[in-house]
């Protein structure tokens, strides 16, 4: 086996997702492996921790910014106006510190670290609502990537770990966040209103049943969604994964993406191959 940089982990034997046998060891060996897919998604950019120390049962930690006892191997952003210090994942040794610190979930943000201010991602999140199914959220991002290419941006897709699907558009970074996030609400708003029975972009629970709800709100300084390759802190052990449109079908089955079915993918070709070429510049409004 490859030696893990990084800190010497305790605890290895400790079950993290205890009804599905994954221990610590077992997550730090999976951030090693992916490291090259996860780091591509998530260096280099605030991000957002879930940890749990105890397991997917115990307590759990969300966590935005440094603090005592961060890791040396994390990086801290320091941005203009702002007191305290985001975090922010440059290599496999800050991964590794990550699986001794009991992190479960990675959410960055949609800019760098070196740009905040201006998205170079874009996410759209599709969520199911009660009374929908798998096939409908598939429907909703086929839909997401005819208007985007309309738009002349690219859109790749991948699954949560959860049960709906991210639709994800590299953008040139260029335009602000709040230019940005007009963008996505009016092509939200362009979506529902023309299927008005299988969309909504209303927050509230009641507004949802039988209905996709699009959240375009994760486009948003410090709004964050999970990474491409991040495992989850449910159970099942699920990852968010990248697929391809082709894959993207009634076959496709989210929760069989775990820690410990996901390496099979990196031996296969990747689906998002081509995603840092298909930056665009974000589009005039008007467009949507
Ligand atoms: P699912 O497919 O089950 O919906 P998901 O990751 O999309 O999985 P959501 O609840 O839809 O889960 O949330 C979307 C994203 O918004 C998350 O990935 C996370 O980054 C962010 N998010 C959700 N809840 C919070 C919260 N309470 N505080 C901060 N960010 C959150
Ligand atoms: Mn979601």
């Amino acid at each position: 086996a490859k030696p893990t940089p990084g800190p010497r982990l305790s605890n290895p034997d400790k079950l993290l997702w205890p009804a599905d046998k994954i221990t610590k060891q077992q997550l730090a060996d999976y951030y090693a492996a992916v490291a090259p897919k996860l780091l591509a998604y998530a260096g280099g950019r605030p991000v957002s921790l879930i940890r749990a120390p105890d397991g997917i049962d115990g307590p759990r930690f969300f966590q935005r910014h440094a603090g005592r006892g961060t890791s040396s191997l994390l990086r801290e952003v320091t941005v203009a106006g702002e007191k305290d210090p985001y975090l922010a994942l440059d290599d496999a040794a800050g991964l590794a510190a990550l699986a001794q610190a009991a992190v479960l979930e990675i959410h960055p943000w949609g800019a760098t670290a070196a740009d905040v201010e201006h998205p170079d991602r874009l996410v759209f999140d599709l969520d199911p609502g009660e009374g929908t199914s798998f096939g409908d959220v598939i429907a909703a991002a086929r839909d997401f990537r005819k208007h985007l290419e309309q738009l002349g941006l690219g859109a790749f897709v991948k699954t949560t770990g959860g049960k709906g699907l991210h639709v994800v558009v590299p953008l040139t970074p260029g335009a602000a966040w709040p230019e940005a996030k007009a963008f996505c609400k009016a092509l939200c708003d362009v979506m529902r209103e023309a299927k008005p029975d299988r969309y909504t972009t209303t927050l509230a629970k009641k507004a949802r049943p039988r209905k996709i709800f699009l959240d375009y709100l994760r486009n948003d300084r410090s709004a964050t969604a999970v990474a491409a390759w991040s495992p989850r802190a449910r159970p099942g052990a699920t990852v968010s994964m990248p697929v391809g449109w082709k894959e993207l079908g009634p076959k496709l089955d989210p929760q069989a993406f775990t820690i410990a079915t996901a390496l099979n993918r990196l031996k296969r070709a990747d689906p998002w191959d081509g995603y840092a070429e298909a930056a665009r510049p974000l589009p005039d409004l008007g467009k949507a």
